[in-house]
Order: structure tokens, then C-alpha cells, then sequence
């Protein structure tokens, strides 16, 4: 048992267990998400699927939420978090982080007849924002006079905001454009940028080995061509910006 606690070591339990155990979001398309046929899909899923391959175990998809993901890597009841998760600082108190695998900012998803065209205009007005997620804080310390009313998950707020119950959702870009997309005209983004959201990938805290494995997968993903191709395959375009790749 003592040589256990001593020399634990999270790369070297995954390949034990045959199994990598990656929490996903069901809900944040394009990152998360899950398709007409009812596989979860999305970039998130196939940056996991890449990693995977090179781990040379399955992957078992976990579904979390903007709330449970932390929570879930320091249980241990997932062994990473590709979910849409800005790395912040006051995260990395109880987790450990990638490099950066992806880059948005906050900004707001209004119905088309909406007449406010940036934060200013929501004075005394109704926005959605998911528990857990870094937009709800970062809203009111841009527009104090605003109601952040929150949910659990993104779906409910999309509904509640076609009903009109909301005045606006706010979080990152890329799901706010997606949004607008698939509601055929019912919804738009205003494009204002709020806030700087990289991505990181979520590990437990203290696990060096596993946490370079999987920086050196992002790293490669970039060299070999996956990451555009994936890039280009979720977001219809070729990226701005890349992970940061280190020498060899
Ligand atoms: N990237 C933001 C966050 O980590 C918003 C997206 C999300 O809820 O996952 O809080």
C-alpha cells in the first residue's frame, strides 16, 4: 500500500485499467455535444479520441456539466476534462491544466428582434448564464445593473430565451454562432468581445507524467495536422491560432 501512495502515478494506472475515463460536455455544440444518431460527437470528443489512440487504451465518455467538471477530476471519477473549460488561475487551485487547446471570449446570444447591440444596452435586463461557468461573474463585472439569472445546463437557457423569458444567454462565441446557426433566424450573437477564454484540458492535480503525455499529444495533433483538420471539420475554417508547439 505504502509503495502505492508513493509512487502512484496517474499515465501508469490509465494503461492499467485499459480505459481513459474523459468527461464531455453533451451540451456545448460544437466542443461537446450529441449528434442526430445519438453518439456524443464534437471537437472535444475527437482531441480525446487522438489522445487515446496514442495511450493505445478506449475511451469511456463521461457526460459533465460547467458545474460537476472539477469536482469530477479531483474524485477521480473522470481522468480528464475536454469540455469547453477555460484554464483560470483560481481553477488551477485543485486541478491541473493543459496548455491551451483552444481560444474564445465571451459574447451574447439574443433573439433577432433584440435591440441592445452590446452590454451597455442590458440595464435592468434578464441574462442567462450556466452554473459553473466563467460567464455569469464576468457579466456582472462588466454590467452590474444586469439580472444574471442562471441554469443548470445550456438548453434550458436556449428554451427560456425563445420563450422570451430572458433577454440574453452570454458565454463563449464559437456555441453563441452555432447557436444563432441552428435556430434558423430566431436567434442572433452580438459579437462584442467580453472576455479572453483559452481552453485547457482539466487532470488532477500533481500528476506530471500524465499532464506531459497529454501536452505532447496536443503538441503533435499540431504538427501531424489532426488539429486542422479537426479545426476545419468543426468550425468550417482553418484556426488563427494554433497551441503552442515546443522545440524538440
Ligand atoms: N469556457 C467557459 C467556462 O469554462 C464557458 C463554457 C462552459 O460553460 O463550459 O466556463
Amino acid at each position: 500500500i505504502l509503495s502505492s501512495i508513493l509512487y502512484a502515478d496517474k499515465l501508469e494506472d490509465i494503461k492499467k485499467a485499459g480505459v481513459l475515463k474523459a468527461g464531455v460536455k453533451y451540451d456545448f455544440k460544437p466542443f461537446g455535444f450529441i449528434s442526430k444518431s445519438g453518439n456524443v460527437v464534437g471537437f472535444d470528443i475527437d482531441l480525446i479520441k487522438y489522445i487515446a489512440k496514442k495511450l493505445e487504451v478506449p475511451v469511456k465518455f463521461e457526460q459533465v456539466t460547467s458545474k460537476n467538471r472539477i469536482p469530477m477530476i479531483v474524485t477521480g471519477e473522470i481522468d480528464i476534462a475536454a469540455a469547453s473549460m477555460t484554464q483560470k488561475r483560481s481553477r488551477d487551485d485543485v486541478i491541473d491544466f493543459s496548455i491551451s487547446y483552444f481560444f474564445d471570449g465571451q459574447a451574447m446570444l439574443v433573439l433577432n428582434e433584440e435591440k441592445a447591440t452590446n452590454y451597455e444596452g442590458f440595464v435592468d435586463k434578464k441574462v442567462g448564464a450556466i452554473k459553473g461557468a466563467t460567464s455569469g461573474e464576468n457579466f456582472k463585472k462588466l454590467q452590474p445593473k444586469a439580472k444574471i439569472i442562471y441554469f443548470e445546463e445550456y438548453p434550458q437557457a436556449v428554451l427560456s430565451l425563445k420563450n422570451a423569458k430572458i433577454d440574453a444567454i452570454t458565454t463563449d462565441l464559437v456555441w453563441c454562432v452555432t447557436q444563432a446557426k441552428d435556430s434558423k433566424g430566431k436567434l442572433k450573437v452580438l459579437e462584442q468581445v467580453l472576455s479572453y477564454e483559452p481552453y485547457g484540458m482539466g487532470i488532477s492535480e500533481n500528476e506530471s507524467n500524465f499532464r506531459d503525455f497529454i501536452n505532447n499529444a496536443i503538441q503533435d495533433s499540431v504538427t501531424d495536422g489532426t488539429y486542422e483538420k479537426l479545426y476545419l471539420k468543426w468550425f468550417d475554417k482553418k484556426p488563427e491560432k494554433l497551441p503552442e508547439v515546443w522545440p524538440k
